[in-house]
């Protein structure tokens, strides 16, 4: 019972103090509001640029024709030669 007390108390102190200081607090909410508005303009076209070439794989030069693929749809023969699809496989063992 004491505690539900103690927090009433703390209730009304501090909506004491927000009713004190609305004027502040508003302004303070303004602020942050346009703050965060602000961060919401400018951030979606950067994260659209930056992070879809950031979250693709790695690109990986093809030994073989010497395109650029992506990492995930690369063919590994050992650890520094890939190549972008059979065919170019096969055209290189072909030349060697
Ligand atoms: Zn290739």
């Amino acid at each position: 019972m004491k505690f539900l007390i103690v927090l009433i108390l703390l209730l009304v102190v501090v909506g004491l103090i927000a009713f004190r200081y609305r004027k502040q607090i508003q302004t303070a909410l303004y602020f942050w509001r346009m703050y965060r508005n602000m961060r919401q303009m400018t951030k979606p076209p950067g994260e659209k640029q930056i992070d879809k070439p950031a979250t693709n794989a790695a690109l990986v030069r093809c030994s073989g024709c010497g395109d650029w693929v992506e990492e995930t749809n690369v063919l590994k023969m050992g650890n520094k030669i890939s190549y972008c699809s059979a065919a170019c496989i096969e055209k290189s063992a072909n030349r060697v």
